[in-house]
């Protein structure tokens, strides 16, 4: 199959032929795990969505091959800085204080790739997620529970201080390649999934048709400037798989006859996504993917959402909040707040009726953040302006790492407490 490295759409950043989520379609057989990094399906809401009139489609995160969207930012901060030279394998030690998905990513990218690394974390962290670092050979190191992750990020400094030039930390929450893998692939890949538009290998029919629309769609109706702004990209057009004549003559002409024909603003409505909702850790996810999709529609709006016990980034005070992964108690480098046209406040108590509500109504079995981000997307779809309009809602993680958080306690306790049904 074509090179999917050539697109486009696809922003190359590293030089490499492959990295995470190339777009269009995943290789038949990755190379190593890291390349099975993004590309995540969008899925409809049908039955938690009632009474919105908007379309929602969550953007399935948890389904990475560590079941969060930290694996993107464990690649991409990895990649870029072995890019530049500054870590090798057997030669660099990362190290990173996290309790989180970010510390899960970075442990499978460093097992894949052959790193040591150190993480810190506060002893107060599940006993699972004490194993799950361990499985990936990881070594952590634990702090005292009152320090927080204040007693982490001190600990992981003074093992950087100890290292010396050896030592190399991620910071996640300051490194410019967490929101760039975003702007990269995430918002790219949130773009063509919405868009509409012929994908590779979609034959000579295909192609013809949508050919018939694009041009129709800008030369009378000018509402295909969405689709239009996409076909004329000849990169896109050497991805179709086209007969013979057409594969030499299509990247040429239709590139020719776009430009022929009137011009019309990309922020016209098109077919793409209108909306984008999505929880602010580190701020990386929902930063770059405004940069990547408001630079491809300008009328786009974002929604960051944080908790409403934690709302810093409403100008409230920080304070404690069941929702891992969001609400990091202070507005992270990583968060430009000039590309959130909204927030939303949701409770802990709502994210995770949602959480689970997701789980019985859509068969999605999500983590908490993801509960609070659908909540915000419905709210936000509910509002009269925003009917037919199509809202994209990030999902960060998968349901089956939340078992024993309050998320499914309770389940969790009733399980503990069955006996067998024969006596
Ligand atoms: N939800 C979960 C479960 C997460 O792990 C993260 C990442 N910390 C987020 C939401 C928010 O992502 P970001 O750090 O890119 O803002």
């Amino acid at each position: 199959s074509a090179n999917r490295g050539t697109t486009s759409t696809n922003a190359q950043s590293n030089g490499h032929a492959r990295g995470p989520s190339m777009l269009f379609e995943r290789p038949k057989v990755a190379n190593d795990v890291t390349e099975l990094i993004g590309n995540t399906p969008l899925v409809r809401l049908n039955r938690v969505t009632v009474g919105c009139q908007a379309e929602v489609l969550a953007k399935l995160e948890s389904m990475e091959p560590c079941n969060s969207v930290k694996d993107r930012i464990a690649y991409s901060m990895i990649t870029e800085a072995e890019n530049r030279g500054e870590i090798a394998p057997g030669k660099t030690v990362l190290v990173e204080p996290t309790s989180g998905n970010t510390g899960i990513g970075l442990a499978m990218v460093a097992a894949a790739k052959g790193y040591e690394l150190i993480l810190t974390m506060p002893e107060s962290m599940s006993m699972e997620r004490r194993v799950l670092l361990k499985a990936f050979g990881a070594n952590l190191v634990l702090t005292v529970a009152s320090k927080g992750m204040k007693g982490a990020i001190a600990k992981a400094q003074e093992i950087v201080d100890s290292l010396g030039d050896k030592a190399f930390m991620l910071q996640q929450f300051e490194n410019p390649d967490n929101p760039k893998i975003h702007l990269e692939t995430t918002g790219p890949e949130i773009w063509t999934d919405t868009d509409g538009e012929v994908r590779q290998g979609g034959g000579a029919e295909a192609w013809l048709l949508h050919m018939v629309v694009v041009l129709v769609g800008r030369l009378f109706v000018g509402g295909g400037s969405g689709l239009g702004s996409l076909s004329c990209k000849p990169g896109l057009w050497a991805e179709v798989d086209l007969p013979g004549p057409l594969r030499w003559s299509a990247p040429r002409l239709i590139p020719l006859l776009c430009s022929l024909s009137p011009s019309l603003p990309s922020s016209l409505s098109g077919p793409q996504v209108d909306i984008l909702v999505g929880g602010v850790g580190t701020g990386g996810t929902m930063t770059g993917c405004a940069q990547y999709l408001k630079g491809r529609k300008s009328s786009l709006i974002t929604v960051a959402v944080e908790p409403r016990e934690s709302a810093v980034l409403s100008g409230d005070q920080p304070g404690p909040h069941k929702i891992q992964g969001i609400g990091a108690g202070f507005v992270p480098r990583n968060a430009d707040m000039s590309m959130f046209d909204e927030i939303q406040q949701v409770s802990s108590e709502e994210s995770i009726d949602m959480a689970r509500e997701l789980a019985k109504k859509e068969g999605l079995l999500v983590g908490i953040s993801s509960g609070a981000a659908v909540t915000a997307a419905i709210r936000v779809g509910s509002r009269p302006e925003n009917a037919n309009k199509k809202i994209v809602v990030i999902i960060p993680s998968f349901g089956e790492r939340y078992l024993s958080t309050a998320l499914f306690q309770t389940l969790w306790d009733d399980a503990a407490k069955m006996v067998t049904s024969d006596s």
